[in-house]
C-alpha cells in the first residue's frame, strides 16, 4: 500500500532548511510537451514496494504457469479485445503524454492489438516440448525431451516513445510463457502503462502482471527482485543495467539505441525512395529505434534524390494535433530529447551541412521542424550519435562499396534499407551490413512481421531477440527430462 506522505512539487524559496528535511516525493507529473498540458499524476514506486509487489507476483505465478499456454491463451485474448474496445481512449492517453499526432498515437493500440494476437494464438506451438533425436544406441533406450518452462518473474523495463507498444512487445511474450511480469515504463510516459494494467484487471485475469512507476530508482529495484531482465531503451541505461545482472547472476536481453543508414544507389527507383526514407525518418517524430538516421547515395544520382527528398520532407504536417487527425508530426517527447536534436543539427550547420528544409525548433513546446541536411561526413555528431528526431542528414558517396564501409563505420547496428532497382544487388549489399535487420526498398517492415527475430548488433542490443518463437522461449528456461523406454 502507498504511504500517505505529504506531497510536495516545489520546495519554499523562503525556508531552505524546511526544504532540506522535507520528505521525499512520492509522486510525479506527468505533461504533454506539445502544450504543457498536465496529463496526470503518477506515484514514486519505492525499492520496498517494488520488492512486495515482486513477491505478491511469485504467489500467484506457479498457478499461471500450470494453466499452460491453451489457458493463458484465453486470457490473452480476452486482453486483445479489450485493446480493441479501448482504441480510442488510449489513444487519447498516448496523446497525452507524448504531444504525438493522432495518426502516430493510434499505432500503439494498433501495434498492441496484432502482436497480442500474434503470441496468443501461437505461443501454445512455440512453447511444446520438443523431442530431439538421440545421437546414440545407449539414448536410444530413453525419450529424450526438451521443456521450456518460464522464470518466475520478469521485469520488464521500457522507454517512452512507444509508451504502449513497447510494453506489450514484451509483457505479452513472458505472460505467455507463463511468467510473471513486472513492468517499469518511462517516467516521461507512464500513463498507456498503467492502461494496460487496467485492462488486465477489467478483464479479470489472475494478478500475474503489474505495473510500478518511477523513475531510475524504480527500475534499479525491479532489476534488484526479479530473475530476468529484459530493457529497452538507451545504450548507457542498459549497460548500467547488465552490470546490475551479471552482479545477481540473472539472464537479461537489452534493446537498444541505433543508428540506421539508408543506402540509395543510382538503379534505384528514386521517388520510392525518396518517400520511404522521408518516412523512415519523420514517422513519430524520428522517435523509433529503427528511424532512418543517415542516408548515403551514389553520386550520379545524389542532387536529384536530395530534391526529391526535401520535396517529400516538405509535406510533412507538423504541429499540435487534436482527436481529429490534421498533423502528420507532433512534439518530440520531452525538453532534453529537443535539445539533442537541436544540438546535432546546429554542429553539422557549423561544419558544413546545407540545411535543405527545416533545421530548428517551430517554437511551439517540443516541436522540431521536419529536417534535411545534406553534404554531411563522420565528423559530425548527426552521423554518429543517434539523434532520435526528425532528421535526416545525407551524404554522397562514390559507390556500392563505398557506401557499405561508411553503413558499417558505427557502434550500432539495429537495422538498415537498401533501395536499388536491382533486388539481387540490393540483397548482396544487405548480407554485408552489420545490421540485426536490412529492408530493402523498404523500412520498417522487419518490425511489422513477428515471425522474424527483431534485434540489434554491437552497441544496439545484447540477448535474446523479439520475435518468432524465440520471442517467447527467450523468457523460459529450458529442462531436459529423460525417460526410460522400458
Ligand atoms: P530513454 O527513455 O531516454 O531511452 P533511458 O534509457 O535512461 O532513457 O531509460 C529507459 C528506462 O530505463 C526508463 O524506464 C528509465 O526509468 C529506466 N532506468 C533508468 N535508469 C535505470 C537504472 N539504473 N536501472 C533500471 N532502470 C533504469
Amino acid at each position: 500500500a502507498r504511504k500517505a506522505a505529504p506531497k510536495r512539487k516545489t520546495a519554499p524559496a523562503e525556508a531552505p532548511e524546511a526544504a532540506l528535511s522535507a520528505p521525499a516525493p512520492t509522486e510525479f507529473e506527468v505533461r504533454n510537451p506539445a502544450t504543457g498540458e498536465l496529463a496526470g499524476t503518477v506515484p514514486i514506486d519505492s525499492a520496498d514496494e517494488v520488492a512486495a509487489k515482486v513477491r505478491e507476483l511469485r504467489l500467484y505465478q506457479p498457478e499461471w504457469e500450470a494453466i499452460g499456454p491453451e489457458g493463458r491463451k484465453e486470457w490473452l485474448l480476452k486482453l486483445q479485445d479489450w485493446l480493441i474496445d479501448n482504441t480510442d481512449r488510449l489513444a487519447d492517453v498516448l496523446q497525452s503524454e507524448t504531444g504525438k499526432a493522432r495518426v502516430d498515437s493510434l499505432i500503439d493500440p494498433a501495434f498492441s492489438i496484432d502482436l497480442t494476437g500474434y503470441y496468443a494464438r501461437r505461443a501454445a506451438k512455440f512453447l511444446a516440448d520438443e523431442h530431439p533425436s538421440p545421437h546414440s544406441p545407449l539414448a536410444r533406450v530413453k525419450t529424450l525431451t526438451t521443456v521450456f518452462r518460464p522464470y518466475p518473474v520478469v521485469g520488464v523495463i521500457t522507454p517512452w516513445n512507444f509508451p504502449l507498444a513497447m510494453p506489450v512487445i514484451d509483457v505479452i511474450p513472458a505472460l505467455a510463457a507463463g511468467a510473471a511480469v513486472i513492468l517499469k515504463p518511462s517516467e516521461v510516459t507512464p500513463l498507456s502503462a498503467m492502461e494496460l494494467a487496467r485492462g488486465w484487471r477489467e478483464i479479470g485475469a489472475p494478478p500475474v502482471f503489474a505495473v510500478v512507476t518511477g523513475a531510475g530508482e524504480t527500475g534499479a529495484a525491479v532489476v534488484n527482485n526479479v530473475d530476468y531482465v529484459q530493457f529497452t531503451g538507451s545504450t548507457p541505461t542498459g549497460r548500467r543495467i547488465a552490470a546490475a545482472c551479471v552482479e545477481r547472476m540473472i539472464p537479461y536481453s537489452l534493446e537498444l539505441g541505433g543508428k540506421d543508414p539508408a543506402i540509395v544507389l543510382a538503379d534505384a527507383d528514386l521517388d520510392r525512395a525518396a518517400y520511404g526514407i522521408a518516412f523512415g525518418g519523420m514517422f513519430n517524430a524520428g522517435q523509433v529505434c529503427i528511424s532512418v538516421e543517415r542516408v548515403y547515395v551514389e553520386a550520379p544520382v545524389y542532387e536529384e534524390f536530395l530534391k526529391k527528398l526535401t520535396a517529400a520532407v516538405k509535406e510533412v504536417r507538423q504541429g499540435v494535433d487534436g482527436r481529429e487527425p490534421k498533423y502528420d508530426m507532433g512534439a518530440l517527447a520531452n525538453e532534453s530529447q529537443a535539445q539533442i536534436v537541436q544540438k546535432h543539427v546546429e554542429q553539422a550547420i557549423e561544419s558544413g551541412a546545407r540545411v535543405l528544409t527545416g533545421g530548428k525548433r517551430t517554437g511551439v513546446g517540443t516541436l522540431f521542424e521536419p529536417t534535411v541536411l545534406a553534404d554531411v561526413d563522420h565528423t559530425m555528431t548527426c552521423m554518429t550519435e543517434e539523434t532520435f528526431g526528425p532528421t535526416l542528414p545525407v551524404m554522397k558517396v562514390a559507390d556500392e562499396a563505398e557506401a557499405v564501409r561508411l553503413a558499417n563505420d558505427s557502434i550500432y547496428g539495429l537495422s538498415a534499407s537498401v533501395w536499388s532497382g536491382d533486388k539481387a544487388r540490393a540483397e548482396r549489399v544487405a548480407r554485408q551490413l552489420n545490421a540485426g535487420a536490412v529492408n530493402i526498398n523498404d523500412v520498417f517492415s522487419n518490425m511489422f512481421s513477428f515471425a522474424l527475430p527483431m534485434g540489434g548488433w554491437g552497441l544496439s542490443g545484447v540477448g535474446a531477440r523479439w520475435g518468432g518463437p524465440n520471442g517467447v522461449r527467450k523468457y523460459c528456461r529450458q529442462q531436459a527430462i529423460t525417460k526410460p523406454l522400458l
